[in-house]
């Protein structure tokens, strides 16, 4: 039910604003409206939405300021809006942890869309988390309920994003996964054909685990194919 969603709208553009108010009102969502930044943080506290809508060109703090802070306690979803179409820009937002990113100007059919998708992510990750809660693979441990990845007992400080990554490769361990596969599920639909920024990804997660080039531990690469997480013995 659509009702029972909340969404996060901080926009400065009042036109803009009204016009995502009034396509998220029509589909039945429930709307929370913010014109900059330091009401978005607290608004994302205080009403605990299930996805933010984020335009990046608030008039008092950076978007991608408050896509850091926000990050600092929730994992809740993070959509950026935004005027802002270098390729610099959008890896900046995904780094610090947005899960999407629409350039202006959007059509409204599509930030339907992707919202959509989250949602459905969104549904996924909480079904999975409570079936299955814990991950061990030699001295790799994700915890999926407090969504917190250890390696040798020290945590990883993973972004959302490489979370994501690497959470998807673990329920996925022993197979093979395409890029096409691990896009679609990691980032939704938008970045079906950007194998750069899944490479960008993958390349810092795997630092993170501790592997250097040309000594895969837990990661195999199948060039030109996609990744595959092994069991470590
Ligand atoms: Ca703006």
């Amino acid at each position: 039910m659509n009702s029972d969603i909340k969404i996060l709208v901080a926009e400065d553009d009042r036109a803009v604003s009204n016009l995502i108010n009034t396509a998220l009102k029509a589909a039945g969502y429930r709307v929370i409206t913010v014109y900059n930044g330091s009401e978005a943080v607290t608004a994302a506290a205080s009403h605990s939405p299930d996805i933010i809508l984020l335009d990046l060109g608030l008039p008092d703090i950076d978007g991608i300021e408050v896509i850091e802070r926000v990050r600092g306690w929730t994992e809740t979803p993070i959509i950026v809006i935004s005027a802002r179409t270098d390729d610099s820009d959008k890896i900046e937002a995904l780094d610090r942890g947005a899960d999407d990113y629409l350039t202006k100007p959007f059509s409204v059919d599509e930030l339907m869309a992707r919202i959509r998708s989250t949602l459905r992510r969104l549904a996924h990750l909480r079904s999975a988390a409570s079936s299955d809660s814990v991950y061990e693979n030699g001295p790799l441990r994700i915890d999926y309920s407090s969504g917190c990845a250890t390696l040798a007992g020290e945590e990883m400080h993973l972004t959302s994003l490489e979370y994501r990554l690497l959470s998807l490769l673990a329920r996925n361990t022993g197979k093979v996964l395409t890029h096409r596969y691990i896009i679609e599920n990691v980032w939704g639909s938008a970045w079906e054909s950007d194998l750069g920024t899944l490479r960008v990804f993958m390349a810092s997660l795997r630092k993170k685990l501790g592997e250097t080039d040309g000594s895969p531990r837990f990661i195999a690469t199948h060039i030109g194919v996609g990744y595959r997480m092994m069991r470590i013995d």
